[in-house]
């Protein structure tokens, strides 16, 4: 008898989530849990439960299985950038919507809300800092922000950040994290790779350092433009990185794609990262990099403009 009503609850039990599941009210796949309001974060990957102020006094990091947990913009600088350094630029560059754009929702509703959800007013942060003492010019993308997505605004604070980085003569670095160009602002977010692209080039032709650093994940635009034209390439371990979709990929080939496909280790393989650092080792070896590749002291006129470096001035004088 009790074993009966036992199998009945279990069976009931079991129709419910079964109900539930298909009426929508379950999503299986649950969000990454948000931290902020929780003394303890449950690790999506191994699920150890951590006391949330020491996961992150780890950046973020488990501890247990070493998983990177998603960063925001604002705790990236902070884990990045040497404290009282950081000087932002550009913060009133405002996304506009120059298509009148509109899918289920219009885009400059959609613009309205995130930023109000949020506290940001696009998908990145740049600006001027100190890394372990040494000047940087840092960009820094926010996925929270329509996943990261590359639009004019992206664009237009990418290149000024290059172009103030390239007159100061410092190194770049750019943390990439994206969905890939904005749809929703078309060709103009398509533009954005070129509009990077070029700036990195004038930054490369001036012999100075950019590096970026792909976070979980890099996709589409960006990772067809600027977070693959580093001089040195970094990545988060297991991050995903790539151009199209693994489903579009695996429905174009007709053909099972391996399980460490798109992952950092997989690019790492084939040579098109150079180097995946733990979060915990990132600033130490950005610093370290940056410290090897210092250009000789530059020679800078009254204005504060730095004019040329000595040595390619000594090596423009020898050519002449
Ligand atoms: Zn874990």
């Amino acid at each position: 008898m009790a074993n009966n009503d036992e199998s009945r609850g279990l069976k009931s039990l079991f129709d419910w989530f079964a109900n539930r599941r298909k009426n929508g009210t379950i999503s299986i796949e649950r969000p990454e849990r948000e931290i902020a309001d929780g003394l303890w974060h449950k690790c999506p990957k191994c699920g150890v439960l951590t006391y949330t102020k020491d996961l992150k006094a780890n950046q973020m990091v488990c501890s247990e299985c070493g998983h990177h947990n998603r960063v925001d913009s604002d705790e990236r600088i902070r884990q990045l950038i040497d404290s009282n350094t950081w000087t932002a630029m550009d913060e009133h560059l405002r996304p506009t919507d120059p298509l009148g754009f509109r899918d289920r929702k219009a885009y400059k509703d959609r613009l309205r809300e995130t930023q109000e959800k949020i506290g940001l007013i696009d998908a990145v942060k740049t600006g001027l800092g100190e890394i372990n003492g040494l000047p940087i010019a840092l960009g820094v993308m926010d996925f929270r922000f329509m996943g990261g997505s590359m639009g004019s605004v992206v664009g237009e604070k990418l290149t000024r950040l290059i172009e103030q980085a390239t007159q100061r003569h410092y190194p770049v670095v750019i943390v990439c994290t994206s969905g890939g160009a904005r749809m929703q602002e078309g060709m103009l977010s398509l533009m954005q790779m070129a509009k990077i692209s070029a700036a990195l080039d004038r930054h490369q032709q001036a012999r100075l350092l950019y590096i970026p650093v792909l976070t979980n994940p890099t996709t589409g635009g960006v990772t067809a433009s600027f977070a693959m034209l580093g001089d040195i390439i970094l990545a988060e371990p297991k991050a995903t990185i790539g151009f199209a979709g693994r489903r579009v990929i695996e429905q174009t080939l007709r053909e099972k794609l391996p399980d460490d496909f798109q992952t950092a280790e997989d690019l790492l393989k084939h040579g098109f990262v150079d180097e995946i650092v733990p979060r915990t080792q990132l600033k130490n070896t950005l610093a370290q990099l940056i410290a090897l590749h210092q250009p000789p002291a530059a020679t800078t006129s009254s204005n504060g403009n730095v004019l040329l470096w000595e040595g390619k001035m000594s090596l423009t004088s020898a050519e002449s």
